[in-house]
Formats: C-alpha cells, sequence, structure tokens
C-alpha cells in the first residue's frame, strides 16, 4: 500500500550537534517524530510527522501504571555517496509483531512499519552522521494510553517513532572498538520461561537497573545476565547478545528458552560466521566453563552484539569481585572482524553479500 502521511514542519530547527565525536548515545534527538493512533473499531489511523516535542499524556493512562509498551531499536546509516540505508528493518518489523502479541498490544503491518520511518528519516535526513561509528539511532516504541485501572489491555495505543543522532554506545571518542567490563550477575536475573524475555518491553529494563546500577561498584559498565532457574547458565549481556569465542566453537545461548531477546545483530552474527566456515553452536553455557576457559586460555573472546554498539568487545568478566581477563584485556581479532564487516555493510563501505541492506531511496549531499 501507498501511505501518505501529513508534515508539520518545526518552526524552530534545532542547532546540529557540532562534533561528532561527542554525540554519545541518545543525547540529541532531531527535529521532527512520527505519531500515529489507534483504536478499537478504527485501527491504526492519522500518521503523521510533527515537530519532536513533549506530548500530553493522561496521568491515568495504563502505561504509567502497568507498563503495557514496547519498543524496538535500529539505525538509518548514510554511505560515503550520501544514500540512505536501513539494516534489515523487516526483521524489527517481525520482532515488533511477536512483542505486541506477548503484550496484547495491535499489529502493525510491515509495510506500515516501514513506511512511518521512511516519512520521518526523510524529513530529518541531514541529522544523520557520517564519522566512523556514528548513525541516526531509530526508536519505534508504542504505548496503551486508554484511561483505565483495571488491568487489561488498552482499547486506544499510540505509535512513535523519534530519532536521535549517535556515537557508538560503548566507544571512547574516536569511534574505535574498546574492550569492556562485565559484571556477572548472579543475585538478581532478567527474564525467567514464560516471561517476557523475548520481548523488548520496557519491564524488562526497568526491572535490570538495580543490577547494572551495582555493576558499576565493581567499574563495570553492564552485566552478564545468567538464566533465572539455576543460576548458571549465561544468557545475554546488558541490551546485547553474548558470544563466547572458544578455540574451534563459537558458543551463543539458544532462543528456545523464550529469555533472551532475538538481537538482529545476533542473527546476523551467527549468519555471518557460519558463512566463513566458523562453527557456531546456540547451546547452553555454563558459567564455570566460561571461567574455565578464561583460565586454561580455550576462550579466546567475548563479545556482545546489538543495534547500539554492532560489537562490542568484553575484555573482563567480574565474578563476585574476582576478574577474569580474556583475550588479554583487549580487543579480540574476530570481534574487530565482525565489527569491520557488519558496520562496513550497513555504512555501504564493504559490499553486502547477505542482501541486508535496505536502500530507503535517498540520498543526502
Ligand atoms: C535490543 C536488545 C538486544 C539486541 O538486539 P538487536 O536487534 O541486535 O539490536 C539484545 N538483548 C536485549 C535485552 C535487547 O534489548
Amino acid at each position: 500500500m501507498d501511505y501518505k502521511f501529513p508534515v508539520t514542519r518545526t518552526t524552530h530547527p534545532k542547532a546540529r550537534p557540532e562534533d561528532e565525536s561527542k554525540l554519545g548515545f541518545a543525547r540529541y534527538f532531531t527535529d521532527h517524530m512520527f505519531v500515529m493512533d489507534w483504536d478499537e473499531g478504527l485501527g491504526w489511523h492519522d500518521g503523521r510527522v510533527v515537530p519532536h516535542e513533549p506530548i500530553l499524556i493522561e496521568p491515568a493512562s495504563c502505561v504509567l501504571h502497568y507498563a503495557q509498551m514496547m519498543f524496538e531499536g535500529m539505525k538509518a546509516y548514510r554511505t560515503p555517496e550520501g544514500e540512505i540505508l536501513l539494516f534489515r528493518p523487516d526483521m524489527n518489523a517481525k520482532r515488533m509483531a511477536r512483542t505486541c502479541e506477548r503484550m496484547c498490544m495491535p499489529e502493525l503491518p510491515e509495510d506500515l512499519f516501514l513506511a512511518a520511518i521512511k516519512a520521518v528519516v526523510t524529513e530529518d535526513a541531514d541529522w544523520i552522521p557520517t564519522s566512523p561509528g556514528t548513525a541516526l539511532y531509530i526508536r519505534p516504541f508504542m504505548f496503551g494510553d486508554e484511561v483505565s485501572f483495571s488491568v487489561l489491555p488498552a482499547k486506544h495505543y499510540r505509535f512513535l517513532i523519534i530519532l536521535s543522532p549517535t556515537g557508538s554506545y560503548y566507544a571512547a571518542n574516536d569511534g574505535g572498538l574498546h574492550a569492556t567490563r562485565i559484571y556477572v550477575q548472579d543475585k538478581y536475573i532478567r527474564a525467567a520461561k514464560g516471561g517476557t524475555g523475548y520481548a523488548k518491553v520496557g519491564g524488562n529494563y526497568g526491572g535490570g537497573m538495580r543490577a547494572s546500577q551495582d555493576a558499576m561498584k565493581y567499574d563495570c559498565k553492564d552485566v552478564l545476565w545468567l538464566d533465572a532457574a539455576e543460576h548458571k547458565y549465561v544468557e545475554e549481556i546488558g541490551t546485547s547478545n553474548a558470544f563466547f569465542v572458544f578455540k574451534d566453537e563459537v558458543v551463543t545461548a539458544p532462543l528456545d528458552s523464550g529469555t533472551i531477546l532475538p538481537g538482529i545483530t545476533r542473527d546476523s552474527v551467527i549468519q555471518l560466521l557460519r558463512s566463513w566456515g566458523v562453527k557456531v553452536s546456540e547451546r547452553k553455557l555454563s558459567i564455570d566453563d566460561v571461567i574455565e576457559g578464561s583460565k586454561t586460555g580455550d576462550l579466546k573472546e567475548i563479545f556482545a552484539s546489538g543495534t547500539a554498539a554492532v560489537i562490542s568487545p568484553i575484555g573482563t568478566l567480574n565474578v563476585q569481585g574476582t576478574d577474569y581477563v580474556v583475550s588479554g584485556g583487549k580487543v579480540g581479532e574476530l570481534s574487530q572482524k565482525l565489527y569491520d564487516n557488519l558496520y562496513g555493510m550497513q555504512t555501504g563501505t564493504v559490499p553486502d553479500t547477505m542482501g541486508w541492506t535496505y536502500k530507503l531511496g535517498l540520498t543526502v549531499k
């Protein structure tokens, strides 16, 4: 279907961030956003591009009390020729559908989702940064805003897309990769079987903040979550998936427990590694085997994968105050190779042999 959305341009365009090396993650927002409403009986209606500004919300809205909401995260990249690319946006649409099903929220058809992204990114395309490691972060989200204190799915929803020019999530200002310290969380859990672990919903993250705050006491950036039942098997790292590179096998947690967020970067890493002839196993891996591997040297690298950082190498795991170093605390070879290839494909500097990039049909000089 061909969607047309009315555009209301801002009368107060913001100054563009001057120094792309200081963008950080989601510190700046662009001039416009996308907004659309859903009502029972009507479905999605009144999609529009409007100035990015605070929205009014009724204090009794169900999202503010019972957290009926979901979000997605993706990026737009600018090639050296000025062409605008997305990375596997169909995967975001499909994941969003699974999240909405879990949260009793209305589905958004894939073509409508893509048309909405295109509309707002087109409006603010000149905000897409070009320095190494940067991109335009796209945050689509939906929430129930019916006025009701009964714990029932809302009958009215809003869907928004906001945009933020960002540097990489973990990296320092030079745009390059840096190995980080991660705390192995053995007290709190993120997701249990039957819960919402596989869905990108706010509650998963609000509930995780205590753990990441505690990790900072150990000078760690984030936590490695263990499984909820036994506190034994590695699951994921903060808002990214975790990979463990052994001598002859790369291991990541399987998705079948429903406790892992099915990352699009995770899927891309698995496919890319297999295309290079590397053995990848989606299997349970105990934290004891990880610690043992770091001692014997069989564990060569650990890295996290996610849209925000693409690939984030882990140099040290902290387990109850004790440091276990991997790849000499430095960026591993495979982590660097994956980052170079993925970010290269995303920004059009490495040929996309997998058919993953999606041209928005838009060029900015
Ligand atoms: C978003 C997210 C990921 C990474 O997903 P990508 O699609 O690769 O960005 C992994 N784990 C969690 C908990 C997440 O929220």
